[in-house]
C-alpha cells in the first residue's frame, strides 16, 4: 500500500455567482450563508479534529469579505484560486480570461501570500486556462476529471507541470444535499463507499492516492449537514487516515518526480 490522504477542500463562492448574474435578494442572500454561519461552523469542525483544508475563493469574495479569507488562512488552511466573480471560464476570450486570472491572483496574493492552487469555477476551463494558471507559478489544478487520483499533467507549449488533484461530481456536497436533496445517512454511506473504494485503489497500486471530497459552505454549513462531515470525519480518524492541504501534497509530488529525474 503506498501513501493516502484525505484532502477536504472548500469553495468559498458566497454570492459571487449570483452578484455576476445580477440574481435577486433572496437569491443572493443563499450566498451569503456560507460567510455568515457556514465558514464559522467549518472552522470550528476542522479545529476541533485538527485538521488542515484548502479553501478555494474568487478575488471578489476576497476583496468583499477580507476578514474572513484571512481568519481561514490564520486557522493555519490554504487558500487558492476560484475565479473573480466565479466566471464560465469556457467562455471568455483569452485577453478577457488572463485579465481574471491576473486581477484574482493579486487579491489573494496581496491579503494571504503566494498562492499555489486553483479550482475552476462550475469545473469548466478553456483551452487557455491551464497554461495561465501555470505561468502564474501555481503548482497544482485541482479541475479535470480524467482519473482518480492525483498526477502530474504536462501543458503544450509551457516549461514545466502541474500536479492535477482530479475531481468528481460525485464526491461533492452540492449533488448530494441541493441537487438531490439526499438524506444524511444516504449521503454518509454514499461518501463512506466511496471513500473505502478510493482505499481499495490505493492498496492496490503503487501511487500516492487521495480522497478529494469537496464542499461548499453555503451547502455543508448547515447544521445537519455538517453533522454528516463530522461523522464522516470521525470514520477517517477511526482508520487513522491523515488530512492534509493540497499545496503539501502538490510539493511532495513534484519532488518525488524531481528526484527520479
Ligand atoms: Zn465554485
Amino acid at each position: 500500500m503506498s501513501e493516502f490522504y484525505i484532502c477536504l477542500t472548500f469553495d468559498v463562492d458566497a454570492e459571487s455567482s449570483q452578484v455576476r448574474e445580477n440574481a435577486e435578494p433572496v437569491s443572493i442572500s443563499k450566498g451569503q450563508f456560507a460567510i455568515n454561519k457556514g465558514i464559522p461552523r467549518i472552522l470550528s469542525l476542522l479545529e476541533k479534529y485538527d485538521i488542515q483544508s484548502s479553501f478555494f475563493t474568487c478575488g471578489w469574495v476576497a476583496e468583499t469579505y477580507p476578514e474572513t479569507i484571512k481568519e481561514i488562512l490564520g486557522k493555519g488552511h490554504e487558500i487558492a484560486a476560484h475565479g473573480y466573480l466565479h466566471e464560465h471560464l469556457d467562455k471568455l476570450p483569452l485577453a478577457e480570461e488572463k485579465e481574471v486570472h491576473l486581477k484574482t491572483n493579486k487579491i489573494l496574493e496581496d491579503l494571504t501570500g503566494k498562492i499555489k492552487g486553483f479550482r475552476a469555477p462550475y469545473w469548466k476551463i478553456s483551452e487557455n486556462t491551464l497554461k495561465i494558471i501555470k505561468e502564474l507559478d501555481y503548482i497544482y489544478d485541482s479541475s479535470l476529471m480524467d482519473d482518480d487520483q492525483p498526477y502530474i499533467l504536462s501543458i503544450p507549449d509551457v516549461a514545466g507541470s502541474l500536479v492535477e488533484f482530479p475531481v468528481q461530481w460525485y464526491i461533492d456536497d452540492w449533488i448530494m444535499f441541493e441537487t438531490h436533496q439526499y438524506a444524511p445517512y444516504l449521503v454518509l454511506e454514499i461518501w463512506k463507499s466511496q471513500l473505502d473504494s478510493y482505499i481499495k485503489i490505493n492498496e492496490e497500486s503503487n501511487r500516492l492516492s487521495v480522497f478529494n471530497l469537496t464542499c461548499h459552505p453555503s451547502c455543508i454549513g448547515h447544521a445537519y449537514r455538517l453533522k454528516v462531515l463530522e461523522d464522516l470525519i470521525s470514520y477517517i480518524k477511526s482508520n487513522e487516515y491523515e488530512f492534509t492541504k493540497m499545496e503539501n501534497l502538490a510539493t511532495i509530488i513534484m519532488k518525488n518526480i524531481e528526484d527520479i529525474e
